[in-house]
């Protein structure tokens, strides 16, 4: 039965591959020159999503959390590998599942060449591989006391959207509406990230939340980093709920969002805002990076915000 499955749902034409499914390896054959970027992000039922989640959508959602680190890399998706536990040979859900996969890979010509399938609590694992030159990749690494921090899309949607589900957070139903696309649906910023080799001095993609993930940026790159709560890019739906605490919560710290934070030197401003409109989409800047440690969020009056359960305590000043 495994190999049908298999057969039936998870192999595809693989023209950038050597070979792809059904031997014990898969054989690639990098471009000459470029350095092979390679990530795995497991979800886990129950975790990471609901018994009740469509299965079209978490082909989608498993390979598009998988895509945002190659693009907050700045790598080029290439090939990737699913492992995925099931418990119980469902057709109709593998279908579903693979429609979204297949879907996802094709809008960013990544190729399913490998895996493994058994019996399980349903897991589903991937490993991604893209491409980068050398020297180009966007690293955590690299950020700059001056430089701006820049996000792109709109954050806290998807936070937002889980909170309402969980009943966290009254929603009008209309309005929950025009947030839940961000939490099942996320769109990773493969073009992006290409786009800003050479002009982004770090970035990194926001999985965790902006505060959290930022903070590994910081943390790395030794410098700190002050914010305008104010400039937070959201949803004009997200903006009518932050008088709410968990809102605001959700913006500076939820996660899910799947967008890119990322830092370059001022004066790449303008190249910055080219790289993001030949990918189309939005970017912002959000605040500055400081030479001294430490990560703080500012009012409208410039007052520090008080930011409690944001998980990033370790940066506190
Ligand atoms: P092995 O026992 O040698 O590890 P498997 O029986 O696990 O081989 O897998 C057979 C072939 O099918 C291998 O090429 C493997 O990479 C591929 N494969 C297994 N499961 C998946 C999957 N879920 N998606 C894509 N390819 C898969
Ligand atoms: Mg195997």
């Amino acid at each position: 039965m495994e190999f049908d499955l298999i057969a039936k749902h998870f192999t595809r034409a693989t023209p950038g591959a050597v070979l792809g499914v059904g031997d014990d390896c898969a054989l690639l054959a990098p471009t000459p020159g470029m350095q092979l970027a390679v990530s795995s992000d497991m979800l886990l039922e129950g975790r990471h999503f609901s018994p009740q989640d469509s299965p079209a959508g978490l082909g989608h959602k498993s390979l598009a959390v998988n895509l945002s680190d190659l693009a907050a890399m700045g790598a080029t998706p290439r090939w990737a590998t699913l492992a995925i536990a099931l418990p119980e040979e469902n057709d109709a859900w593998l279908t579903a599942f693979a429609r979204g996969f297949f879907r996802m890979a094709d809008l960013h010509g990544i190729e399913l060449v490998g895996g493994d399938t058994t019996r399980g609590a349903l897991t589903l694992s991937i490993t991604v591989i893209g491409e980068v030159p050398p020297g180009q990749a966007l690293r955590r690494d690299g950020a700059q006391a001056g430089d701006d921090v820049w996000v792109s899309g709109v954050i806290g949607s998807a936070a937002l959207a889980l909170a309402y589900r969980q009943g966290r957070l009254f929603m009008e139903q209309v309005d929950a509406a025009k947030v839940l696309p961000a939490l099942y649906l996320p769109t990773p910023r493969v073009e992006l990230g290409i786009a800003l080799r050479g002009i982004a001095t770090s970035a990194i993609d926001i999985s965790d939340g902006l505060l959290g993930d930022l903070g590994h940026i910081l943390e790395r790159s030794h410098v700190g980093a002050t914010l305008e709560f104010a400039a937070l890019p959201t949803l004009p739906v997200v903006r009518d709920y932050l008088h709410e605490a968990v809102a605001r919560d959700c913006v500076l710290a939820g996660g899910d969002d799947y967008e890119l934070c990322f830092t370059a030197a001022p004066d790449k401003g303008d190249a910055v805002l080219a790289a993001a409109e030949g990918a189309g989409v939005a970017v912002t800047r959000i605040g500055r990076i400081t030479a001294e440690p430490g990560l703080a969020v500012i009012d409208t009056n410039g007052q520090p915000l008080a930011i409690e359960h944001t998980g990033y305590d370790h940066f506190a000043a």
